[in-house]
């Protein structure tokens, strides 16, 4: 499998982009080697610059949940953009996809459109401590909302600890007020609220963590969270921007039977392109610009080719059996890694959930917070990734990288993943266990 192509790309756009990459994990970093650039997608397959053809598990990192260049998205994406790529002035589809996305998820009673997912959790935060004139948040230690200052906080060691930034750049003056809890660990934010309770505008958390791999939530962890919420009067703001339309149609909040304050959604709301959004209650919304005081604009927000996108694929997702065919897949290729992976004496865990999976290396069954996929051998995540890639299957090139599945994976694809993981696992992996 050559790769020169890519080669070749890489060395010019180091030269003209920081690291060759427009965000950091695509530089390979996290596995070694070289970024492969791509120049196509269809179905559930990848091809890169030098026309290697791969089953792709990233999924462009979640919005693909119908895989690529689905046709019926596509035709209503060319049909929209012949009539113009942008007017910075409402239009009909951002008041179709508005309305579709507070009947899917009724604690959406009305939705603010943005661009990226940072920006919807940023302008989320902002409009809870706006509402309730508090400072403080909560965030779970390896959660990630994006990359704004505030939000960009996942170390510090020991429990109950101020937000240290972990990033260059990021005046400690902005994280001071990020307080910082493991995920599953409600006795934690107990104490937080104990101690700040009055100053706490808001708990900020992925219903099902998918940014330190795969952690799923406890037992009763996201409706403790709810209670704190309602005893202290702060508001509870789920980040689906993952989890949304992707555990389930009406997200991980539909799944859990847990009704935030606040919604976060990005990925699959625009279909593959560029757009994300926060919604909640309308008395919460009501405090945003031009209403109420709380500030938040954005030139490309609502941009009709990005809602065309996010429209035809809900409506392709609100199908009967839409979500029970793809969980199932993904559990029956979930449960078969697993199997392989012992027969070959591979210490392999893998959970799912929905169309969701993660590979841990470790002989450890339990997975609840992010010192536990630290903990997992990343050695052999790397050897196993680029071992995969050889094969023509298409992991995400960093072991806290969750695995995305889409409709158009099917037994074909899963059969030659299975495949290529058991020789993975016989020649390159069994040695090193
Ligand atoms: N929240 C979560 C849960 C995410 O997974 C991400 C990105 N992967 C973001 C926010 C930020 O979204 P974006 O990359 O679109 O800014």
């Amino acid at each position: 499998m050559s790769h020169s192509q890519s080669q070749k790309l890489y060395a010019e756009a180091i030269q003209y982009i920081p690291g060759g990459v427009n965000s950091p994990v695509r530089a390979f970093g996290g596995v070694g080697g070289e970024p492969i650039f791509m120049q196509s997608g269809q179905g559930a397959y990848v091809t890169d610059v030098d026309n290697n053809r791969y089953v792709d598990y990233v999924g462009s990192w979640g919005p693909l949940i119908l895989g690529h260049t689905h046709p019926v998205v596509l035709e209503k994406v060319m049909a929209r953009v012949q009539h113009g790529f942008t007017f910075g002035a409402p239009t009909a589809v951002e008041v179709a996809l508005a309305k579709r996305v507070t009947e899917l998820m009724p604690a959406v009673q009305q939705i603010r459109f943005v661009s990226s997912g940072t920006e919807a959790a940023m302008s989320a935060i902002r409009l809870a401590r706006g509402f309730t004139k508090r400072n403080k948040i909560i965030k779970f230690i390896g959660c990630y909302h994006g990359h704004s200052d505030g939000l960009l906080v996942a170390a510090g060691s020991g429990l109950l600890t101020f937000g240290v930034p972990n990033s260059a750049g990021v005046p400690e003056s902005v994280t001071q007020h990020t307080l910082l809890a493991n995920y599953n660990h409600l006795e934690e934010v107990a104490a937080l609220f104990s101690e700040y309770g009055d100053d706490i505008a808001a708990i900020i958390v992925e219903p099902v963590a998918a940014n330190a791999n795969l952690i799923l939530p406890k037992e009763g962890f996201l409706q403790g969270l709810r209670d704190l919420c309602d005893q202290y009067q702060s508001l509870l703001i789920f980040d689906e921007v993952i989890t949304g339309f992707r555990v389930a149609l009406g997200g991980a909040q539909a799944h859990y039977q847990v009704v935030p304050d606040i919604t976060v959604l990005g990925k699959i709301i625009g279909g593959g392109f560029p757009a994300a959004a926060f919604g909640g209650r309308k008395d919460i919304m009501a405090h945003l610009a031009p209403l109420g005081a709380v500030y938040q604009a954005g030139t490309l927000s609502g941009n009709p080719v990005a809602m065309t996108a996010g429209l035809a694929t809900l409506d392709l997702i609100d199908q009967p059996h839409f979500y029970e065919n793809l969980n199932q897949k993904t559990s029956v290729l979930a449960k078969n890694l697993s199997d392989v992976a012992k027969q070959h004496h591979v210490a392999l865990q893998v959970k799912s959930i929905g169309s969701l999976f993660g590979l841990f290396f470790t002989e450890k069954e339990i997975i609840e917070n992010e010192a536990d996929v630290k903990a997992c051998d990343i050695n052999l995540y790397k050897q196993f990734f680029h071992a995969m890639l050889k094969e023509g299957v298409y992991f995400a090139p960093s072991a806290f990288e969750v695995a995305f599945m889409s409709a158009a994976h099917g037994e074909a694809e899963i059969a030659k993943t299975l495949e290529a993981a058991e020789r993975v696992f016989k020649k390159t992996l069994r040695n090193q266990c």
